[in-house]
C-alpha cells in the first residue's frame, strides 16, 4: 500500500505557524523578487486569485480583502519541510521525498481494513500537525498514481484529510466527478488528446481498453492507465542523493552590468551549491555558469541572450573555495561588459558520492583534503549558529547590491537564525 502525504497550502501554512492570528485571514506568498503569487491560503483561493498572478495586478484586491502578503522565505520553508519529512520518516521507513511538501510512503499492511487504515492516516496526520503545526493530507492506495489521486480527493473533494482508494471501480461517484487533468502525469497536451476521444473524467478513463490505450498513448500511457486501475508499475524512487545535476540560480531585482557584482553573486551561488552538495554527501567533477540578459530590454550589443561556460574541476569537489574559484574562472570567460544581465546561475554536473573521489595526478591532494575538513566544520558552525555565520569573504554581500532578491514582505527566519527568533512581548 502506498501513501502520499502532502502539506496543505505549504508556504502559507509555514507563515501561519508563527503568526497564529493569521489562521482565519487570507494569506498569500510571492515568488522571487516579489513577482507573482506562488502560494495561497484557502481564503485567497476562494477569492479566485490564481497561482502565477502578478503582484501588481491584485494590489486592489489585497487592500480590499486585507490579504496578508509575504515574500517567499525559503529558509523557513526548507527547514519546516525537513521537519515534516523527518517526522514522516519516523512513521514509515520507506519514504520518498517527492517535493518540498510531498512524500510517498510504502506500508506493508496489505489487507488492513478500511477503518484501520483510516485510523492510521489520522494518527500520522495528527502527529505531524501536533509536532510542526503544518496541516497535511494523506491518500492511501495500491499504486502511487492512485495515492496521489486519493490525496487530491482528501483535500479537494471530501475534505476529510485522509482518503483511501482500494479499488477505483468501487468509487464510481467520486471518479465521475474528477477531471482527468487531476491524474498525476496528465498535462494539457494529454488532456486535449483524451478530450478528442470524449474522455473527460477519471471514470471514463478507467473504462479504456489497455490495448487501445497503448496504441494511442504509448507505453507511458499504458503504465499510467494500469497504475490508475490499481496495478503498480512504479516503486519508490531513491532518495534525492541519486540526482545527477544540481542548480543554484537567481533572477536579479534590477539589471546587473558590473563584473564585480556578478563575482559577488557567483561567490554566493557557489557557497549555496557547496552546502547543497555536502548535505547530500556528493561532489561534482564539473560545473557551468550561465548568464541571461534581460529579455524585455536586451542591451546585448550582438542581441544574444544566453551565455554559458563549462568548466572541469581538477579534483571532483564540494569545497566552497574550489567551487568559487571555478565559477569565477568560468564567469571571466563568458562575461562581456555592456550587457544587462537579469538572471544568473551555476549548475553542477555528473554528481558522485563524496567517498569515491578520484585524486589528480598533477594536483596536491593535501590542500583539497584540508579544505574538506574546514568545510565540515563550517557546516557544523552554520547549522548551530545560523546560516552565514562563517563563510568565504568573497561571498560577503555588499550594501546596495543589485543582484540580491527583493523581499519586501519576508517573515523572520524563525527556525534557522538566532537573530530572527520569535519574540514574545
Ligand atoms: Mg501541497
Amino acid at each position: 500500500m502506498f501513501a502520499l502525504a502532502d502539506c496543505n497550502n505549504f508556504y502559507a501554512s509555514c507563515e501561519r505557524i508563527f503568526r497564529p492570528e493569521l489562521r482565519s485571514r487570507p494569506v498569500l506568498v510571492l515568488s522571487n523578487n516579489d513577482g507573482c503569487v506562488v502560494a495561497r491560503s484557502n481564503e485567497v483561493k476562494q477569492l479566485g486569485i490564481a497561482n502565477g498572478t502578478p503582484h501588481w495586478q491584485i494590489k486592489e484586491l489585497i487592500a480590499k480583502h486585507k490579504i496578508v502578503v509575504f515574500s517567499s522565505n525559503y529558509q523557513l520553508y526548507g527547514d519546516m519541510s525537513a521537519r515534516v519529512m523527518d517526522l514522516l520518516g519516523q512513521q514509515c521507513a520507506d519514504l520518498e521525498v517527492y517535493s518540498i511538501d510531498e512524500a510517498f510512503m510504502r506500508f506493508d499492511f496489505y489487507r488492513q481494513t478500511q477503518q484501520k487504515l483510516e485510523q492510521e492516516g489520522k494518527r500520522i496526520k495528527g502527529f505531524v500537525e501536533q509536532c510542526t503545526g503544518i496541516p497535511i493530507s494523506i491518500g492511501f492506495a495500491p499504486t502511487k498514481t492512485l495515492a496521489k489521486l486519493a490525496n487530491h480527493i482528501s483535500k479537494k473533494v471530501t475534505a476529510t484529510g485522509v482518503h483511501i482508494i482500494y479499488d477505483p471501480f468501487e468509487q464510481e461517484d467520486l471518479m465521475k466527478r474528477i477531471d482527468v487533468s487531476e491524474v498525476w502525469g496528465i498535462g494539457s497536451a494529454y488532456k486535449r488528446k483524451l478530450s478528442d476521444y470524449g474522455i473527460e473524467t477519471v471514470w471514463q478513463l478507467l473504462q479504456c481498453r489497455e490495448q487501445w490505450f497503448y496504441k494511442e498513448f504509448t507505453i507511458q500511457g499504458l503504465r499510467l492507465l494500469k497504475e490508475l486501475k490499481g496495478i503498480p508499475c512504479m516503486d519508490l524512487e531513491d532518495s534525492p542523493t541519486s540526482r545527477q545535476n544540481m542548480v543554484v540560480s537567481r533572477a536579479f531585482r534590477r539589471d546587473v552590468y558590473a563584473l564585480e557584482e556578478l563575482r559577488e553573486a557567483f561567490a554566493n551561488f557557489a557557497t549555496r551549491l557547496g552546502e547543497k552538495l555536502r548535505r547530500y554527501r556528493q561532489i561534482t567533477s564539473s560545473l557551468s555558469v550561465f548568464l541571461l540578459v534581460n529579455p524585455y530590454n536586451n542591451k546585448s550589443p550582438d542581441g544574444r541572450r544566453y551565455f554559458s561556460q563549462f568548466i572541469q574541476l581538477p579534483i571532483a569537489s564540494s569545497n566552497t573555495p574550489e567551487l568559487i574559484n571555478a565559477a569565477w574562472k568560468a564567469l571571466s570567460l563568458c562575461f562581456s561588459s555592456g550587457r544587462n544581465y537579469k538572471k544568473c546561475g551555476i549548475m553542477a554536473y555528473g554528481l558522485q558520492p563524496e567517498d569515491v573521489v578520484q585524486l589528480s595526478l598533477f594536483e596536491e591532494p593535501e590542500q583539497h583534503l584540508k579544505t574538506r575538513k574546514l568545510m565540515a566544520i563550517t557546516d557544523k558552525i552554520n547549522a548551530r549558529f545560523g546560516n552565514g555565520t562563517v563563510g568565504c569573504a568573497a561571498a560577503l554581500i555588499s550594501k546596495d547590491n543589485k543582484w540580491q532578491r527583493l523581499e519586501q514582505f519576508r517573515s523572520p527566519r524563525y527556525t534557522t537564525s538566532w537573530l530572527e527568533l520569535l519574540r514574545i512581548k
